[in-house]
C-alpha cells in the first residue's frame, strides 16, 4: 500500500498528540474531534483497510480493540459508553487509508449511525 499521514505518524515523522504507543499499536487524537473524546488507534503495520487484514493480524487487531478498551478507561469514558469504529473504504467514510479504530465518547452517541 502507499505511505499515508498515520505511516507518518506511526515513525514519528509528523506529529500527533500520541495517548499511547508499544511496539505494534499507536493511538493519538484526531485532529478534528467528532465527540469530546476521539482517539484513534492504529497497528505500525500499515494495513490499508479491513478488507486487507490476514488471518495473521489477528492477534494484532485484536490488541486495537482492546488498546481502544484500555484507552476509554482513561479517558474515563468507559462507564457512561463509548463507541469504537472501524470505516472500511470510501462508502464508509474512510478517507485515510491505513487501518485504525476510532474511539468516540463523552456525549451520549445516537444510533443508527448515519
Ligand atoms: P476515516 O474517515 O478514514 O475513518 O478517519 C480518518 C480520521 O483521521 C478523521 O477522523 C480525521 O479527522 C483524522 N485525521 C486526518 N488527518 C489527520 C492528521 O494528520 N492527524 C490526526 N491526528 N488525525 C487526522
Amino acid at each position: 500500500m502507499s505511505d499515508t499521514i498515520f505511516g507518518k505518524i506511526a515513525r514519528g515523522e509528523i506529529e500527533a498528540d500520541l495517548i499511547y504507543e508499544d511496539d505494534d499499536v499507536v493511538a493519538f487524537q484526531d485532529i478534528s474531534p467528532q465527540a469530546p473524546t476521539h482517539v484513534l488507534v492504529i497497528p505500525r503495520k500499515p494495513i490499508a483497510t479491513l478488507n486487507d487484514a490476514l488471518p495473521e493480524d489477528a492477534e494484532l487487531i485484536g490488541r486495537l480493540v482492546l488498546t481502544a478498551a484500555k484507552i476509554a478507561k482513561q479517558m474515563g469514558i468507559a462507564e457512561d459508553g463509548y463507541r469504537t469504529v472501524i470505516n472500511c473504504n470510501a462508502g464508509a467514510g474512510q478517507t485515510v487509508f491505513h487501518l485504525h479504530l476510532h474511539v468516540l465518547g463523552g456525549r451520549p452517541l445516537q444510533w443508527p449511525p448515519g
